[in-house]
């Protein structure tokens, strides 16, 4: 099974896509996270990608649809994969279109989390993860049940990304509804876009969601 989860940022499709990989075992793609670890090794890509993302930009289309390209040919995407960032743009659904026609392949689903704006900008300037594990916390959402320590594994130091300032999200935001947000009457045409209410309970939203895949 493959599929898209198409939402702002602050939507919870990471945290979503995490579960889905659990139960259906298929892989987790961010493309956010690659780009952060290409950032964290200094590799040109990195270097060339870090001041355009604390800018709250998109990164070039050509650059992440050859990282893509490369990264569904590993072998946990066999089964299937979940793309949680990506695609942002409408010709990086097309490329992405190609590419999964080429390899025989198609999309199953695209699911929509739908979410107002003034929730977004609270839930993301909010949000920090466990160094160690990437357990996501947020300040008055979900707190470590021990101050200052990771419910998961221990860890004691926590990170907050650099986008996820105040000032960066609005950008990010435009972002989105300039360049992401065509994608939805994209998919709709394609007859594979449900939206579910990201503004529901996370259990409620997997709920939808996993409905939605059923059917
Ligand atoms: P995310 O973790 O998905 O919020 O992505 C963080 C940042 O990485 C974005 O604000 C962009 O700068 C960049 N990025 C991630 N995925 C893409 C993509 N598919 N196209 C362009 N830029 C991306």
């Amino acid at each position: 099974m493959n599929l898209i989860l198409l939402g702002p940022p602050g939507a919870g499709k990471g945290t979503q896509a995490k579960r889905l990989q659990a139960a259906y075992g298929i892989a987790q793609i961010s493309t956010g996270d690659m780009l952060r670890a290409e950032v964290a090794s200094g590799s040109a890509i990195g270097r060339e990608a870090k001041a355009i993302m604390e800018s709250g930009a998109l990164v070039p289309d050509a650059m992440i649809t050859a990282m893509l390209a490369a990264r569904i040919e590993a072998p946990d995407c066999a089964r299937g994969f979940i793309l949680d960032g990506f695609p942002r743009t409408l010709a990086q659904a097309e490329a992405l279109d190609r590419m999964l026609a080429e390899k025989g392949r198609r999309l199953d689903h695209v699911i929509e989390l739908r979410v107002d704006d003034a929730a977004l900008v609270e839930r993301i300037s909010g949000r920090f993860t466990c160094a160690a594990c990437g357990e996501g916390y947020h300040d008055s959402f979900k707190r470590p049940k021990v101050e200052g320590v990771c419910d998961v594994c221990g860890g004691t130091e926590f990170v907050r990304r650099a986008d996820d300032r105040a000032e960066t999200v609005a950008a990010r935001l435009e972002a989105y509804h300039r360049q992401t947000a065509p994608l939805l009457p994209y998919y709709r045409a394609q007859g594979r876009l449900v939206s579910v209410d990201g503004m529901a309970a996370m259990d409620e939203v997997t709920r939808q969601i996993e409905a939605a895949l059923a059917r």
